[in-house]
């Protein structure tokens, strides 16, 4: 096996001497870690902040879930990897285009480079709409896996490098809205672990219980204590683990427990006529029961540009906003592809979100919880959680820097080698 380091994207990774492994706990917030370590549930991660190493890292923009995990397998900015939302809308044929597809990805994951270099690589993912991008030009012949918990009971050798992968962890297909949907990745990581001795894994989870339960609630602390226990056992197989998230989480609902929601084309439509523009909510996915689409940052598309200091002075006066930007603007300020913007960019503040109109989301699946999502500046802050000290060259740097989420594969691969 070769010992070189390899590159991308500018950046340079150790060839591992040990497996490392990368969690991304989705909708991971700090306040999970916070509450676990307050109510005692959580003693591994615990060990691994006090003994390893802990931050809250800066992840990226918008707060969603495809432009974190590929920031994160990438080490790069969607401004490089080009998945700036979970969808956006191609202006060439006036249609929505889900982000999902291998070949709106600019740019080969981490998982990838090392398969190709002959590294056994095993990714993971709790919802299936992740694992083409993160698999792209994956190298499946060398004994590498990439599959999803969602359609594990599918995997064939040809897609995803194993079959029979339900035999294999050892479980029954898990439920798609579930807890154990996530725990299905991390056992499956176990399991490769123990029989397959990869050197690199990225476990991709669901963040269907955060959410729906808010830090320190008996759910989200029994998931906590859940996961906790799997890291204990990564750790006791000999991997580096390292924990971040792709996002956090926060309540956007108000004293009487309903959503604080701007519904922002309804509110342009009344102010400059229908047709005007197009609100666009990146959140949306497949997955919209969590949060009826509604998250804390949306791209509005002009029909005529001329109309654009107007809007934007509209949007930025209606309370619950926190910042509007223009397309060069929000590019240059958090590192998104000017080709995949809209004509305005604009978050929420830290209890409120944005949606379209009124008409268009359906709240039916909150039953009445009050509403948890994501999307703006507040929940791009997340957990940097490694099991193992740095060494003092990264040491050094983490002390001198905002770290991100995105260098969490190099700190993991460079910052534990002595
Ligand atoms: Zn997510």
């Amino acid at each position: 096996m070769s010992k070189e380091k390899l590159q991308l994207n500018k950046r340079e990774y150790t060839w591992p001497k040990k497996p490392v492994v990368v969690v991304c706990i989705d909708g991971g917030d700090p306040e999970y870690i916070d509450s676990g370590i307050e109510d005692g549930i959580i003693p591994n991660i615990e060990d691994f902040m006090k003994n390893g190493f802990y931050a809250v890292s800066k992840g990226s923009m918008p707060s969603f879930t495809c432009p974190n995990n590929m920031s994160i397998v990438t080490g790069s900015e969607p401004v490089t990897h080009g998945i700036s939302g979970n969808f956006y809308l191609d202006r060439s044929t006036g249609e929505p285009v889900v982000m999902t597809g291998p070949e709106l990805l600019r740019t080969r994951s981490i998982m990838s480079e090392f398969s190709r270099k002959g590294a056994r690589v095993v990714s993971i993912t709790a919802k299936d709409k992740l694992r083409r991008q993160l698999q792209k030009g994956m190298d499946l012949s060398g004994g590498s896996v990439s599959m999803s918990s969602q359609f594990a009971d599918q995997c064939t050798l040809k897609e995803n490098g194993i079959e029979n992968s339900l035999e294999f962890v050892g479980r029954p297909q898990p439920d798609m809205y579930s807890a154990d949907l996530s725990l299905f990745v991390l056992d499956a990581g176990i399991k490769f672990l123990e029989e397959k001795r990869p050197v690199i894994l990225y476990l991709s989870l669901t963040d269907f219980i955060q959410h729906t339960h808010a830090p320190g609630t008996p759910v989200a602390n029994q998931f906590y204590s859940d996961m906790d226990a799997r890291f204990g056992r990564l750790r006791e197989l000999g991997a580096v683990v390292a924990l971040t998230a792709d996002h956090g989480m926060g309540d956007k609902a108000n004293e009487n427990g309903e959503p604080n929601v701007i519904w922002l084309q309804d509110l342009l439509d009344q102010k400059l006529g229908r047709g005007t523009c197009k609100v666009i909510c990146p959140i949306t996915d497949a997955f919209v029961g969590h949060h009826g689409a509604l998250g804390g940052f949306v791209r509005i598309y002009l029909k005529q540009k001329q109309d654009r200091n107007k809007v934007a002075e509209i949007v930025q006066s209606i309370s619950g906003i926190e910042k509007v930007w223009t397309a060069e603007s929000v590019a240059k300020e958090l590192e998104q592809p000017l080709d995949r913007e809209g004509d305005l960019a604009v978050v929420a503040d830290k209890r409120t979100v944005i949606g379209g109109s009124e008409k268009d989301h359906d709240l039916s699946a909150l039953k009445g919880k009050r509403l948890r999502t994501h999307g703006s500046l507040h929940e791009a802050k997340v957990p940097f959680i490694l099991s193992e000290p740095l060494n003092d060259i990264y040491s050094r740097r983490a002390k001198g820097n905002t770290l991100r989420s995105r260098e969490i594969f190099e700190y993991a691969l460079n910052g534990t080698e002595v």
